[in-house]
């Protein structure tokens, strides 16, 4: 492997800020200083420092990103900032991508990584994998309403929904809720909600299996996964 590309993966800067790292000779491979970007290095069998630090190569990067209103969860789109937009990941080196999506106003936890076996693992409609949301709805949530989700309820195009776990957190003009659900339609709890006749106002994730919303994250921001996190989630 190249050199210059460990140094970016590690998230040494861009590849002129590499070069210009690599020019002042304190990187080093097996302790011999390597000044040029085009050097192979054997992850896993040489010794890569940087001021004596020792780097290692990463293959999968695994961050939870706290997404904002207005961003798609996408690689590209032409006209909208994507969710990847936000990073400051050398994208040409890691190739990260959301796992699912999330609509354009939804908020909360996104998992962005380019580990293609746990992405597939997390969304196959065989695993049933958990997803909790916290909604606003317009109108009052009842217990019929708690009811007929346990049952599951008919979306617009005749599917019945899994059971889902509804908690009604308040209730009045509009009621504060958190819905379970174990499978992952396109726009599910907002047609859930239609279903029942009422409208989501506000719908952020807080959850997808046992990864939570690390809620010190502003909208926008993003972290690595905790080894904890990781070891959990796989
Ligand atoms: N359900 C929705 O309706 N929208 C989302 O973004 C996620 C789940």
């Amino acid at each position: 492997m190249r050199i210059d590309k460990l140094l970016a993966n590690r998230g040494y800067g861009s590849r002129k800020e590499v070069k210009k790292l690599l020019k002042s000779g304190f990187v080093k491979i097996n302790e011999k200083p390597v000044k040029d970007a085009s050097a192979h290095f054997k992850p896993g069998e040489d010794i890569v420092t940087i001021h004596g630090d020792v780097i290692e190569y990463k293959e999968f990067i695994y961050l939870m990103l706290n997404k904002p209103p207005g961003v798609i969860s996408a690689t590209e789109d032409s006209l909208h900032e994507t969710v990847i937009d936000l990073l400051e990941v050398d994208d040409a080196v890691f190739n990260p991508f959301p796992v699912g999506r999330l609509d354009k106003d939804t908020e909360g936890l996104l998992l962005i990584t380019n580990d293609g076996g746990l992405s597939h693992q997390l969304l196959s409609p065989k695993k049933h994998v958990p997803k909790t949301y916290f909604a606003v709805i317009e109108g009052e949530v009842t217990s019929e309403d708690v009811d007929a989700f346990k049952e599951g309820v008919v979306l617009d195009d005749g599917y019945k929904t899994m059971a889902a776990h509804l908690d009604v957190l308040k209730s009045g003009i509009t009621s504060d809720i958190e819905v379970t659900i174990m499978e992952g339609k396109f726009h599910q709890v907002k047609r859930m909600f239609e279903a029942v006749g009422k409208r989501v106002k506000y719908l952020k994730r807080l959850s997808m299996g046992p990864l939570q919303l690390d809620e010190s994250l502003e909208l926008g921001e993003y972290r690595e996964l905790t080894d904890e996190e990781l070891t959990e989630l796989k």
